[in-house]
């Protein structure tokens, strides 16, 4: 993979001239006008909207021409590039539902149209065809509407190899999607005595309805005794939070395995009191949705604590690695907590802010190669605690940067309405917000004293202070 992964999406079957088609098609092109309306490099031009970074991003305002949107993304580019891609297939999924084909060639996954077809369709943007032809017409020319496909979940509940039931995907989904959004049956913090934790929950039970008592009941027990209510809540609950002692049992969600190499994310909306999970990789259509249950560190505190809180030994694409593989990953994931619990150090942060902003940088990096390219929500936190050192010293410049990227991971992966992605936009906007701001002047800069015109490389370089 030295030249780059090729990925986008293709709409499959392409979208036909006729009036509900192309209804939709202006829908999706407003939410992406919308969506971009401060970005300079996306551009409405006379037929079609242009994506500076490639020349191979157009939408076309004439639905039926579009066959794919996706580009090569080179490694040493920053994530602007995939971001688009990412973004704009999420806006395309919610419009068109399965017919959008989301494809990684990296992770073996081609596009459904040739490519010459792609290129002579992107030819055709500039001019504008014939006008609309009626939907029944065009349905019958040039292919159905699978409009009954669009209500459909992303997902199916289904056998899972030695794990009872579990989540499919039924689609390609793209990172950053969102794959479901569930209200819990009830929450429940768990209590001392087992009895009396066992009363409490029989009670919840009882004000829910019989089918939602039943569900309840259908979800697995990896405690069977005298305790059942309890059992399935202990192998079933997932924190209202990260670091929550109240936890939430859902009818769909509950049936979610673990993996320490999850595929998807799931984060507590307290706002809207839903729990929500987005995809945090590609995942082809088929495959588990899987999110992660730990509070990481190497393999052998992981599966610890997985059979002490809910009851099952894991054997993950991680845990089931060689032992020579699995040391690696060990030691990786030793070191995220060193670096973790180092850049949580108050004084040091004060005191040492370069090499706490240092031991970001080197997180990230582990971070993004135990997890494959796609540290999701981690990568959010990491950024976070960036622009918290950053900010502290007076630096309105990097911290900006900081909570702009921490921003973006929060929008992908716990969802643009969550109130902590509300908080980091405000942040974003104004860095001076911060409690910390003020604390220190050593780094002190302005929001606007951002340098311009270096490369990708440079570009980081600056912003993580490399050889200052
Ligand atoms: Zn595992």
């Amino acid at each position: 993979m030295s030249m780059g992964d090729f990925i986008g999406f293709d709409m499959v079957p392409r979208l036909s001239r006729g009036s509900i088609d192309r209804r939709k098609w202006e829908n999706f092109l407003s939410s992406i006008k919308e969506h971009y309306q401060n970005d300079k490099q996306v551009e409405v031009k006379r037929n079609y909207i242009a994506f500076e970074s490639s020349p191979s991003l157009l939408l076309p305002f004439e639905c039926h021409k579009f066959l794919r949107f996706g580009a090569i993304v080179l490694e040493q580019e920053s994530g602007r590039l995939r971001d688009y891609i990412d973004t704009v297939s999420c806006v395309a999924i919610a419009n068109f539902g399965s017919r959008v084909h989301c494809w990684d060639e990296s992770s073996g996954v081609s596009g459904h149209h040739d490519q010459d077809e792609v290129e002579r369709s992107i030819l055709s943007y500039e001019q504008f065809d014939e006008p609309e032809i009626p939907t029944n017409t065009a349905q019958s020319v040039f292919g159905t509407d699978p409009a009954s496909e669009l209500n459909l979940p992303l997902y199916e509940i289904q056998p899972v190899l030695g794990k009872g039931k579990g989540l499919v995907a039924r689609f390609n989904i793209a990172k950053g999607q969102l794959i479901i959004s569930e209200k819990p049956f009830f929450t429940t913090a768990s209590a001392a005595n087992p009895t009396a934790m066992e009363r409490k929950l029989s009670i919840e039970l009882r004000k829910l309805p019989k089918d939602a008592q039943r569900q309840f009941l259908s979800l697995h027990n990896n405690f069977p005794g005298k305790q059942p209510f309890t059992g399935i809540v202990r192998t079933n609950a997932l924190p209202c939070g990260s670091g929550s002692s109240i936890g939430g049992i859902y009818p769909t969600i509950s049936r979610i395995n673990h993996s320490c190499l999850p595929s998807a994310h799931n984060s507590w909306d307290s706002a809207s009191g839903y729990e929500n999970i987005h995809a945090v990789r590609f995942i082809n259509a088929g495959e588990e949705i899987t999110i992660s249950y730990d509070h990481g560190g190497p393999s052998d505190e992981r599966r610890h604590h997985l059979k002490k809180s809910f009851g099952f030994d894991c054997d993950c694409r991680i845990c089931s690695r060689q032992p020579v593989e699995l040391q690696k990953s060990d030691q990786r994931r030793r070191q995220i907590q060193r670096l973790d619990a180092a850049i949580g150090n108050g004084n040091r942060v004060l005191n040492s802010p370069g090499d706490c902003l240092k031991d970001c940088q080197a997180l990230l990096q582990i971070l993004e190669e135990e997890y494959e390219g796609s540290p999701g929500a981690l990568a959010a936190r990491l950024y976070y605690d960036s622009f918290q050192i950053s900010i502290s010293h007076g630096d309105q410049a990097r911290a900006r940067i900081f909570a702009e990227r921490a921003h973006r991971a929060r929008v992908a992966y716990e969802g643009v309405n969550n109130p902590e992605t509300k908080r980091v936009q405000k942040l974003k906007e104004d860095p001076t917000r911060h409690a910390s701001f003020g604390i220190s002047t050593k780094w002190k800069r302005s929001k606007e004293e951002v340098p311009r015109e270096l490369s990708s490389d440079e570009f980081e370089k600056w912003l993580w202070r490399q050889g200052i």
